[in-house]
């Protein structure tokens, strides 16, 4: 049985006091909530300070992106060693904004999940087509590609914490939200992909969860799929009641 994550992607938004702030507000807003995984990714400067508030709480804490060498002459970058020493357990790796600002390729992704399965943290690895590629038909051979390098040379036998996060470029902080019926076509193109590379019994365990646009109007009926297992959320998850009213989405 999958369990659903519900993570906010804070990008390039709060500072430290800012994120404590919120975390002041939020943690007592979610501390009975059972049903789902929670997750916030804040910056790399709010991250120890989230870490240390979330303790005792029932809220994960991971970074928006690292470097997959432990340590070395790579200015500006960051270590999973470094995050796993300072109790970070979760890792978004390949976000779009990531892939289209920073460059970072499909090699890149793949070199850092495995350093993430490495290091023990819980990777998180997004794939999603650009509206150009989906309006050419070109969704799921975008999917599969992304997926398959993501997971090249990665064993079977490891890899049941790996969540994926499909999220449409065309769809992230745009206000278009993928229809849940494109979104359930999706998760199945990618969870047979995972299937054919690491086994039906890893694709069974393996939580595809949908980022793009989430707000508290939306997430009951992304989440009526069955398909669907957790969101990611950017913009929505700034505020700390617009989070917690996602979260608790009527079934
Ligand atoms: C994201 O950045 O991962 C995201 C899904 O953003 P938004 O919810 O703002 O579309």
């Amino acid at each position: 049985m999958r369990k659903p994550l519900i993570a906010a992607n804070w990008k390039m938004y709060k500072t430290p006091n800012e994120s404590l702030a919120f975390l002041k507000e939020f943690l007592p807003l979610v501390e009975n909530h059972e049903r789902d995984n929670i997750a916030i990714f804040p910056t790399m400067s709010s991250l120890a300070y989230c870490i240390d508030a979330c303790k005792g709480s029932r809220v994960d804490v991971g970074a928006q992106t690292m470097h997959w060498l432990n340590e070395g002459p790579y200015t500006g970058q960051t270590s999973p060693t470094m995050l796993a020493s300072i109790g970070c357990d979760h890792i978004l790796l390949g976000h779009s904004e990531r892939r289209i600002y920073a460059n970072e390729t499909d090699d890149m992704v793949n070199w850092k999940l495995k350093a993430a399965l490495a290091h023990g943290l819980v990777p998180i690895v997004c794939v999603g087509e650009s509206l150009e590629k989906r309006q050419s038909g070109l969704t799921e051979a975008v999917l599969r590609w992304q997926i398959a390098c993501a997971l090249n040379s990665i064993r079977a036998e490891v890899p049941s914490t790996i969540t994926i996060a499909y999220e449409p470029v065309w769809a992230i902080g745009t206000g278009s939200t993928a229809t849940p019926r494109q979104i359930a076509e999706a998760h199945r193109i990618i969870r047979r992909e995972v299937a054919f590379r690491l086994g039906q019994h890893c694709a069974d365990e393996t939580r595809i969860i949908y980022g793009g646009s989430v707000k508290p109007d939306n997430i009951s009926q992304i989440m009526a799929e069955p398909e669907i297992d957790g969101c990611l959320v950017g913009g929505a998850s700034l505020d700390p009641k617009s989070f917690s009213d996602i979260i608790h989405y009527q079934d």
